[in-house]
């Protein structure tokens, strides 16, 4: 349970309203007609749209979101094909793919693994998405 706004504990432990300016009894809080609560914070615009994309995220290369898409072993991780900047967009187009633990320190450490799954995206986008010219405006490179 929250406090009201105008609830202030006093040093000698006794509460006063604010808002009646009397120590008040805490029971006599409770049917008040001026009680309020703390707004509850809304969060910045931007988080939660990554937040909401984060847990949407979805794979144009599989629907087994819930194996190593190179292995086959369970999924730890969710990787990003373009990851850095383009990871945003990589979520909005399902350019994401699901890897265990292992398979996901390999990917992150093996740039021609990474080269690989770069073309497989951009080939994915030409073939369904849109143009070689829009996927480099949007990605910012021509991986093919
Ligand atoms: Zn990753
Ligand atoms: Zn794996």
């Amino acid at each position: 349970m929250q406090n009201c706004i105008h609830l202030k504990q006093k040093l000698n432990h006794s509460l006063e309203c604010k808002k009646k300016k009397k120590i008040i009894n805490i029971k006599d809080c409770s049917n008040c007609k001026f009680k309020d609560f703390p707004k509850t914070k809304t969060r910045p615009k931007k988080s939660s749209a990554i937040q909401n994309a984060e847990r949407n995220r979805f794979s144009v290369f599989t629907k087994d979101l819930e194996h190593c898409i190179i292995c086959g072993n369970k999924k730890e991780h969710l990787h990003e094909i373009f990851f850095g900047k383009n990871r945003n967009k990589s979520m909005k187009y399902g350019f994401v793919i699901p890897l265990c633990f292992q398979c996901h320190l390999m990917m992150h450490r093996n740039k021609q693994l990474q080269e690989a799954w770069h073309i497989r995206g951009q080939l994915y986008w030409e073939e369904h998405l849109g143009s070689k010219n829009e996927f480099i405006a949007i990605f910012r490179k021509n991986y093919i």
